[in-house]
């Protein structure tokens, strides 16, 4: 790999499951600049970065302008006043270009972070008081993480973390997240899965698909309330199927999409 395109290193990576990993990535000789829990970032690698093992050959056209980084969004999972890395929750997608080029890599390897962190998907449009509900898929959580590490001790509003995954393997951040929700008062983590039965030991938790779980109350009988467009904003983050499936039940119930132009209480980031 050219070294004049890289400005970063892996200082860490941290194998969660099968697919799924948490990158630290460091800058090198330059300072992070502020950013807004729930803003992403663009990290990129040359086409002539090797792929992981575990994934699909990369298309004839991907190696066409090797001077070309391959760059993709990726939303930031640290805190906003950790100054020593940044940190991304990450999958693999066998066909990408990217993902599996990042899935090869090692502590100390090098890459490219973008200096700039941007992004609407943030906690600003919440006015104080309301209840918070951030739900998610998969690697959809990284936002609300850094949203949580950064602002847990805040009191001007409830949280409710709703992390949906195939198994409790795939619940990345678990026990941060039941550490987070043991010791604060405003804080609610509910993990669910969509396949119990493959589970080693048995689960205790909730199961099925969020939306159904939102339907048939099961998060409003842990949350203590059914929550109302009045008193909560909801964030859903990810996978774009849930994320319309849910939205079509929240917009029967009261709740409109949130806009620059016509505040609402839903917030949305679709990651493709
Ligand atoms: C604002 C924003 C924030 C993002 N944050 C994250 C993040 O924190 N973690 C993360 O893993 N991804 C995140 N993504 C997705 C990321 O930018 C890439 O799209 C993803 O990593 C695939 O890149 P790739 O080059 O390997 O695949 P590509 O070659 O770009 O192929 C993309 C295709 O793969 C599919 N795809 C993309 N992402 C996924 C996925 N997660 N699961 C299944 N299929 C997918 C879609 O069909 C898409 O068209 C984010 C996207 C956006 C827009």
């Amino acid at each position: 790999m050219s070294t004049d395109q890289t400005n970063a290193v892996v200082l860490q990576r941290i194998e969660v499951a099968p697919g799924l990993i948490i990158l630290r990535v460091a800058p090198d000789e330059w300072e992070l600049s502020e950013f807004v829990p729930g803003q992403f970032a663009v990290l990129g690698l040359p086409p002539s970065a090797p792929r992981c093992r575990a994934c699909d050959p990369c298309e004839p056209d991907e190696e066409s302008r090797p001077d070309k980084l391959i760059k993709r969004a990726y939303s930031i999972a640290s805190a906003s006043h950790w100054k020593q890395y940044m940190e991304f929750y990450i999958t693999l997608v066998r066909s990408g270009a990217l993902t599996p080029r990042l899935f090869a890599l090692d502590v100390g390897d090098r890459l490219w972070l973008g200096q700039k962190f941007t992004g609407s998907f943030t906690l600003d449009p919440v006015p104080e008081g309301k209840r918070v509900i951030l739900m998610a898929t998969g690697t959809g959580l990284a936002p609300y993480m850094s949203m949580m590490r950064t602002l847990l001790h805040d009191q001007s509003h409830e949280y409710v973390v709703i992390h949906g995954a195939r198994h409790s393997w795939d619940l990345g951040y678990r026990s941060e997240l039941s550490t987070m929700d043991r010791l604060s008062d405003k804080f609610i983590y509910i993990p669910s899965i969509t396949r119990p039965a493959e589970e080693t030991v048995p689960w205790t938790g909730l199961t099925g698909y969020l939306q159904n779980l939102w339907q048939d109350g099961s998060f409003a009988e842990i949350i203590g309330a059914r929550p109302t467009p009045d008193d909560t904003h909801i964030f859903l983050c990810g996978n774009p199927s849930m994320i319309e499936a849910i939205m079509g039940i929240l917009e029967g119930e009261g709740f409109t999409e949130h806009k620059r132009r016509s505040p609402g209480t839903i917030h949305v980031e679709k990651y493709w």
